[in-house]
């Protein structure tokens, strides 16, 4: 769990500025939502959240360091896209095991021919066993581990991205419209399953997303953006019923 502040980022894709000075404090545990509508810099200030993309100016901190010159791997994050990226060749299980064996696997163990001789190794893939096994009954996904990404439906798919973000147990969640590409029904559940999530793993959650309902159910703050700026940063009720100026309220559909 991990504190998330954004102070005065600012980003520019040649001389479109996409990203105006835009500053966000997130509490440890907290669930918050970054919607507005396609084009607004949502995924953008996600990815420089992540740190998949420089900002021009401004930090980022997470648990009060600022991580402005951290490699992604190295911020203790978890990203989940709206697509999968699931290795197709690979079994749900090896898929949720990738990144820990990454981690976990030092310089000597790289070495072909090497592994064997590790002492310790066997007690590693012990653990990285447990891990694996903890996270599948969170997720309830214990009877898809044997099935490659190809023999899954979307939401089981949804489910183990979210299994292989979770292994590593990052600080932080960032989700970018993780169920965009799942039917309404599936959403609908998949938004009950994510909240449940948040609910056990007490972590932060930054959750992109430009459907203002999904927004609204599951966060405990809610970032209106618009033309790379905040316009709004309050609980869903505020927003709801004291939107701060009529750009929030068409967006989010307030009564007039
Ligand atoms: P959102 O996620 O809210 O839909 P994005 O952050 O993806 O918005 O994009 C914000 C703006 O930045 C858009 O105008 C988009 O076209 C532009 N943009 C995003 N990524 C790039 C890039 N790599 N190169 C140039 N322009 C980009
Ligand atoms: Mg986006």
């Amino acid at each position: 769990m991990a504190t998330v502040t954004l102070r005065n980022i600012r980003k520019s894709f040649g001389t479109t500025e996409v990203l105006k000075g835009v500053s966000l404090d997130i509490a440890d545990g907290e669930f918050v939502s970054l919607v507005g509508p396609s084009g607004c810099g949502k995924s953008t200030l996600l990815k420089i959240l992540a740190g998949l993309e420089p900002q021009n100016s401004g930090d980022v901190a997470i648990g009060g360091r600022v991580v402005n010159h951290i490699r992604p791997s190295r911020r203790d994050l978890a990203m989940v896209f709206q697509s999968y990226a699931l290795y197709p060749h690979l079994t749900v299980e090896e898929n949720l095991m990738v990144p820990l064996k990454l981690r976990r696997l030092n310089r000597m163990e790289r070495l072909p021919g090497l592994g064997h001789l590790m002492p310790g190794r066997r007690q590693k893939m012990h653990r990285i066993r447990a891990v694996v096994e903890e996270t599948t009954e969170t997720l309830k996904i214990g009877d898809l581990l044997a099935r490659k990404p190809g023999q899954l439906s979307g939401g089981q798919r949804q489910r183990v991205a979210v299994g292989r973000a979770m292994v590593r147990k990052p600080v932080a969640f960032l989700m970018d419209e993780p169920l965009s590409n799942l039917d309404a029904a599936l959403r609908v559940h998949m938004r009950a399953e994510i909240a449940e999530l948040h609910r056990d793993l007490a972590t932060t959650f930054v959750y992109v997303t430009h459907d203002q309902a999904e927004a609204l159910t599951m966060s405990d703050r809610i970032a209106v953006m618009m033309d790379g700026e905040v316009l709004q940063f309050a609980s869903p009720d505020e927003v709801y019923h004291d939107p701060a100026d009529l750009r929030v309220a068409q967006f989010i559909g307030s009564p007039k």
